[in-house]
């Protein structure tokens, strides 16, 4: 009988995504000993038109990626969960579901998105190995693994730390106050189940990680010398299709001349206030570069850089500054709330990527040859952009003005000519495609990405 590997992703498009590519490897390689079940839980942040759209596409193309929701959960009368509130709401979900397969059928593992530590007490009871997935790279996990080091260490939150170099195993130095911001200050519950995942992530019986040993050597060897059981299978990103008929700006892009194009985009859910756009527009108009950049509607509150409220019902007329968009017509295109990045980024013509730097971004650009320019906004983005330009040298840094967080006109205009338009830009366009051919060997036959997925299901066999 096939044993079935239960992936359990954390709300939220991103970590969906990379979780079922990895059941889609799973299939691809392993269907003659396992099956694939997709757990989706309930919850707010899984009520976005683009997962249900997302999944109902998988179920078309991979129809044998079975996907199985849990119960909608009972309104809550306070605001809006965390989303360690929300998986933990989720748990007698989890337990019943598990429970009622196992009577039925063998589960060879259950692998958690990081974020499910809660899952452990229950993988535990039912005596089902779990793995952890971290779809971050092994920078982003080393943070994790340092964080209860350094909670240890002090009684001091790390916003107070501020310029402090924090001495991370594998990493150039990182100020405390680089760490994510959802661990700048200890005293809150979302610090304390940081907290806790990060204390887990070794318990369990291997960490998967979304990364290949030639993009982070260093970092992957220290993360090994904590966690041995530590597979590194990446880079695990979408495969672009070709959709050039549906997209006016595939459309355009491919009218465009060779590498000529900066592309800027920010994520699933960066936002800038109104100051901001006009400021990027300003720097794009000042570099003379051709562009095709995504825009949102500006968020109520200034210093908001993250919102899952993102639609494309917004003027864009009335968000860019005044005859912006007449005088950049000939050389630019901008496109509300967002564009099919990966197809965008494997084009002929895409030369450069402005980024938050958000793991899938950060692999997707990788997979495509194309140098970025690191604009981090959230989440662990700090980090990876201090690896992206001090180890990988694969991004130049976007500097942010420290009193108000905005990126001026003039820097926007300096590192956006730098990138597209200058011998060390160049020198990263060439580093880039060479790093594009070893995320290739990593999957070729004897590559590292391929051997540390053999040797994982070769661990999920020996249960
Ligand atoms: N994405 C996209 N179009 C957009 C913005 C984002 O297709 O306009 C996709 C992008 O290709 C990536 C994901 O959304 O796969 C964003 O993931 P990432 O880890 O970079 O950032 P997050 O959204 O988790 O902050």
């Amino acid at each position: 009988m096939k044993g079935t590997i239960f992936l359990y992703p954390s709300p939220g498009l991103s970590h969906l995504v990379s979780m079922v590519e990895l059941g889609k490897l799973i299939i691809l390689h392993h269907s003659h000993s396992f099956s694939v079940t997709v757990l989706l839980m309930s919850g707010d942040s899984f009520n976005i038109p683009a997962v249900d759209s997302y999944i109902d596409h998988v179920s078309q193309t991979d129809p044998s990626i079975v996907f199985h929701r849990f119960p909608t959960l009972p309104k809550l009368e306070s605001s809006s969960p965390t989303i360690f509130q929300t998986i933990r709401r989720n748990n007698p979900n989890l337990l019943h579901t598990l429970q009622t397969i196992s009577n039925s059928s063998s589960i060879a593992a259950l692998v958690i998105d990081f974020f499910c530590n809660s899952a452990f007490p229950i993988a535990a009871d039912l005596n089902i190995p779990l793995y952890n997935y971290v779809p971050s790279g092994a920078s982003g996990l080393s943070v994790f693994l340092y964080l209860p080091t350094i909670h240890n260490q002090t009684d001091k939150s790390l916003r107070e730390l501020g310029n402090t170099n924090l001495d991370i195993p594998g990493l150039p130095s990182i100020r405390a106050a680089q760490m994510p911001q959802v661990l700048l200050d200890r005293n809150n519950e979302f610090y304390d189940d940081m907290l806790d995942l990060s204390n887990h992530l070794t318990k369990s019986r291997g960490i998967i990680s979304n990364t290949f040993e030639a993009l982070e050597p260093r970092v992957i060897e220290a993360v090994r010398e904590q966690m041995p059981a530590f597979f590194c299978i990446g880079p695990l990103v979408l495969q672009p299709i070709d959709q050039s008929s549906e997209s006016d700006c595939l459309k355009w892009l491919d009218m465009q001349p060779s590498r000529s194009i900066v592309f800027l985009s920010f994520g699933s859910r960066g936002v800038f206030p109104a100051k901001q756009i006009a400021e990027i527009a300003a720097g794009l108009e000042r570099s003379g570069q051709r562009f095709l950049w995504v825009v949102r509607s500006p968020p109520p509150d200034s210093d908001t850089r993250s919102s899952l409220s993102a639609t494309d019902d917004f003027d864009l007329n009335a968000v860019m500054p005044e005859g912006f968009l007449d005088r950049t017509r000939d050389r630019g295109l901008v496109v509300k709330s967002w564009a099919p990045q990966v197809e965008v980024l494997s084009r002929e013509s895409v030369g450069g990527f402005v980024t938050h730097s958000g793991w899938n971004s950060v692999l997707e650009a990788v997979c495509a040859g194309v140098p970025l320019l690191a604009w981090p906004l959230y989440a662990e983005q700090e980090v990876n952009k201090v690896v992206l330009v001090e180890e990988m040298k694969l991004a130049m840094p976007m500097e942010v003005a420290e009193e108000d967080g905005i990126v001026v006109a003039a820097e926007v205009e300096k590192r956006v000519r730098a990138l597209m338009d200058s011998e060390e830009g160049t020198e990263m366009r060439e580093r880039c495609r060479e790093m594009r051919e070893k995320a290739l060997a990593a999957w070729a036959e004897g590559g590292s990405s391929k051997t540390a997925f053999t040797n994982l299901a070769e661990s999920w066999q020996r249960r």
